[in-house]
C-alpha cells in the first residue's frame, strides 16, 4: 500500500481535519497516531502572539506584531515619529512602514535599535526612505558580539537553520516560540542602517517633542538597551523580555549570555511605574499591576536559575547533576509568561555551568573519557551484541522512552551494524520527541535533523 492509499483508507475511519493533520507526518510511525500531545496544543496556542496586527497601545505608541519575526514600534510625537526596532526583512519592514504612514505621515526623526540582532535592524531603511539626517541610536559595542565572521560560521549556519526550522516542510511548522513559523525572505537585512549615535550607560534625549530615556541593559546580548518614556509610562524591553521563558542559551550556538545581568536588567525595569510594556517579540502588555507581576516573576525566575546553578556547582555537583537539580519554583512554573516556548531551564543551567568552569565538570571520570568508538564497543559487548541494543532501541520507541532510544542509536552508529535500519529508527525517535515538545527550537531541531537523515538516506540509495 502506498502512502496515498493508506491515507485514503485512514479517512474512512477518521473524521475531523485536526486529527488528520496530526497524523499526516507520522503515517509510517504507528506509535503516536493517537492524540496531539498537550505541549503541542500549547505551542500552537502561542501562535496567537504573532497574528499580524498594528496594536495601538496608547495615544502615541503603535506596535506592529507578526509582520516579521520580531516587533517594530512607532512613537508619534509633535513634529515627527520615532521608530523602535526595524524588523529583519526589508520587504516586511516596508509593509509596516506603509501601515505606520497611514496612522501618521509625520517624518521619522529617529530609529532606536534595542540591540544588534538582525531581526531588529535589517529593515531600517523602509522607515526613513532617502532621509540621511535621521538619528540612528544604539549602544556602544553595537553588534560586536555577533558571530557573523566566526571561524565556525558554517556550522552555526546549519544549526541556525535547524533551530528555526528553516528547511522544514510547511506541515511540520508550528512557530519559532517567540515568532511565526515562517518569516519574510524578501531582502533580508538589506535595509540596515549603521547607528550614528552611540551611548554607554544612560542617555536621555528629546525626540519629536517627547523625552526618551535609554538604559544599557545587558541580557540576551551585551548591546541590549531598554527605552523608557516617562510621559507615556511606556517601556520597550528589547529581547530581554517576551512571553516565554527566556532563551538564556540559543541551541543554534551562541556566546555566553550574561544570565545574572539579564535577571538584574529585568529587576531594574520592574522598578519603573510601567503602564505599557512592549517586548521585542510577542504582544505588548497593558496595566501597571500586570506588567509589574510579569517583570517580577521573570527576573525571579532568571536569578533563581542562576543562583541554584551556582549553589549546585559549589557543592561539587557535575554538569548533569546540576541540570537535574535546578528547577523553577511551583509559584513560577505555571506562569503564562514563563512557559518554555523558546528558552529552556536546563539549557540555561548548562550555559551558566560552562561559563564559569569550562568543559571539565569536576568528575575525574570525565577528565579523559573513552573515545566514542571505544565506549560503544564496551556497551555493545555489555548488552550482548548489536542486535540486542537495536531491540532495546525499538522497545524504547514503542514505550515512549525516546531519549533513551536516541542515546542507544549513537552506540550503534559507531559500529558497523545495519546503519540503514538504525537510522530509520532514529528518525522515528526524533519525530516522536518533536511531537511532544513545548519548546519550538527543540521541536524544530529534532524535525530538521530527522529530515537531514532522511535525505541523506535517499541519496545513498
Ligand atoms: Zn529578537
Amino acid at each position: 500500500m502506498n502512502r496515498f492509499q493508506s491515507i485514503k483508507l485512514f479517512t474512512v475511519f477518521v473524521i475531523g481535519f485536526t486529527f488528520l493533520q496530526a497524523c499526516q507526518n507520522t503515517t509510517e510511525t504507528s506509535n503516536f497516531k493517537e492524540q496531539e500531545h498537550p505541549n503541542i496544543t500549547k505551542l500552537k496556542g502561542q501562535s496567537a502572539e504573532f497574528t499580524p496586527e498594528i496594536i495601538q497601545l496608547n495615544e502615541s505608541v503603535y506596535v506592529a506584531v507578526g509582520y516579521d519575526g520580531s516587533n517594530a514600534s512607532m512613537v508619534v510625537g509633535e513634529d515627527g515619529v520615532v521608530i523602535i526596532d526595524a524588523l529583519r526583512a526589508l520587504g516586511a519592514a516596508e509593509k509596516v512602514a506603509e501601515e505606520f504612514q497611514k496612522i501618521s505621515s509625520k517624518p521619522v526623526k529617529a530609529i532606536i535599535y534595542t540591540h544588534g540582532h538582525e531581526d531588529h535592524t535589517g529593515g531600517a531603511s523602509a522607515f526613513v526612505g532617502y532621509n540621511k539626517n535621521v538619528k540612528v541610536i544604539a549602544r556602544e559595542g553595537f553588534k560586536e558580539e555577533l558571530q557573523e565572521h566566526s571561524p565556525v560560521e558554517p556550522i552555526l549556519k546549519r544549526r541556525n537553520g535547524r533551530q528555526f526550522g528553516r528547511d522544514l516542510p510547511a506541515e511540520d511548522v508550528i512557530n519559532r516560540g517567540v515568532g511565526p513559523g515562517n518569516t519574510s525572505a524578501d531582502r533580508v537585512g538589506e535595509g540596515y542602517i549603521e547607528p550614528n549615535i552611540l551611548f554607554k550607560d544612560v542617555k536621555t534625549l528629546r525626540l519629536a517633542g517627547i523625552d526618551f530615556e535609554l538604559h544599557a541593559a545587558n541580557g540576551e546580548t551585551n548591546d541590549e538597551l531598554f527605552v523608557w518614556i516617562p510621559s507615556l509610562k511606556t517601556l520597550f524591553t528589547g529581547d530581554n523580555y517576551y512571553k516565554s521563558f527566556p532563551n538564556l542559551y540559543a541551541i543554534r550556538g551562541s556566546q555566553y549570555r550574561d544570565v545574572k545581568a539579564w535577571g538584574e536588567s529585568i529587576q531594574k525595569m520592574s522598578t519603573y511605574p510601567v503602564e505599557f510594556l512592549v517586548p521585542g517579540h510577542t504582544r505588548p502588555l497593558t496595566g501597571q499591576a500586570l506588567v509589574h507581576r510579569n517583570l517580577k516573576n521573570y527576573s525571579t525566575a532568571i536569578l533563581s536559575v542562576y543562583q541554584q546553578t551556582i549553589d549546585a556547582m559549589n557543592k561539587g555537583y557535575t554538569l548533569q547533576q546540576t541540570v537535574d537539580e535546578v528547577k523553577l519554583a511551583d509559584s513560577l512554573i505555571n506562569q503564562p509568561n514563563l512557559q518554555e516556548f523558546y528558552g529552556s531551564v536546563p539549557w540555561g543551567v548548562r550555559s551558566v555551568f560552562l561559563h564559569y568552569v569550562g568543559w571539565f565538570d569536576g568528575n575525574p571520570t570525565n577528565l579523559s573519557p573513552l573515545s566514542s568508538i571505544q565506549e560503544s564497543k564496551h556497551m555493545i559487548a555489555l548488552a550482548g551484541g548489536e542486535a540486542k541494543i537495536y531491540e532495546q532501541m525499538k522497545t524504547a520507541l514503542d514505550k515512549g522512552d525516546y531519549q533513551w532510544g536516541l542515546q542507544l542509536s549513537d552506540y550503534l552508529l559507531q559500529s558497523d551494524f545495519e546503519k540503514q535500519k538504525v537510522i530509520e529508527t532514529k528518525i522515528k525517535l526524533l519525530r516522536a520527541l518533536a511531537a511532544q515538545q513545548i519548546n519550538a527550537p527543540a521541536r524544530n531541531y529534532y524535525l530538521s535533523y530527522a529530515y537531514e537523515l532522511e535525505n541523506k538516506q535517499k541519496e545513498e540509495l
